[in-house]
């Protein structure tokens, strides 16, 4: 157990988080974090603290989503919930990967991170628009703080990729994925929807059990 405590017959009573700081300067990553948080936990976010982020330095969704709620958690003494994401295509050897948003260039432009990962796939296959490009978002949470050592969870939506951008809702990768089982990208789809079924929101179904 990593945040509870003993009790006389050997049980482990959870302790209940009651606030928690969201380490990430993204407001719309935040308000959608909220929804997704259990109603009575206080949320505060590092945006009204105005710190930068650290480097992601790590060479996994996991290790980046620790390094960012150790270091915000560090600096404020407050548990910390932190997550790192992406977008991962096979036939790219999980490209784009952790670099996901690095793609995107300095102005975190999804246009051109969309653009690169079709150039990336007529680099090495001419024909990939006619076969199944398998590929899947992943999101890592890590929770950590005083008396917490880390608490992680992976949430993963398997899919493919669409020939065509298409629809214009989301954000990033959102008008070229296509999640399995359906027929529509996630940029087709209402908010509403993608919102239960994407990986973000398995992640937080699992790490749930401890708040
Ligand atoms: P992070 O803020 O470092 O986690 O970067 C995540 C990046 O992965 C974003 O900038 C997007 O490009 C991409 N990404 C993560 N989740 C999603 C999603 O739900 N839809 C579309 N793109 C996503």
């Amino acid at each position: 157990m990593l945040y509870g405590e003993k009790t006389k017959n050997f049980q482990v009573k959870k302790k209940k988080i009651k606030e928690l700081l969201i380490g990430s300067n993204n407001a719309g990553k935040v308000r959608e974090i909220k929804h997704l948080l259990p109603r009575n936990i206080k949320v505060q976010s590092i945006i009204d603290y105005k710190f930068k982020s650290p480097k992601e330095t790590g060479k996994t969704f996991l290790e980046n989503s620790y390094i960012k709620s150790k270091y915000f958690s560090k600096k404020t003494n407050k548990i910390c919930l932190a997550d790192d994401s992406g977008l991962e295509v096979d036939k790219l050897n999980k490209k784009p990967g952790i670099f996901s948003a690095r793609w995107g260039g300095k102005k975190n432009n999804f246009d051109l991170a969309i653009k690169r990962v079709f150039r990336e796939l007529n680099k090495v296959d001419k024909n990939w628009r006619k076969k199944t490009i398998k590929a899947r978002f992943v999101c890592a949470l890590t929770i950590f703080g005083p008396n917490i050592k880390k608490i992680h969870s992976i949430g993963v939506v398997e899919g493919k990729i669409s020939s065509k951008k298409k629809g214009k809702n989301g954000f990033g990768y959102d008008p070229i994925f296509i999640p399995k089982g359906k027929k529509i990208t996630f940029g087709q789809m209402k908010f509403i929807k993608k919102f239960k079924i994407d990986h973000r929101a398995k992640a937080f179904k699992k790490i749930k059990k401890f708040l």
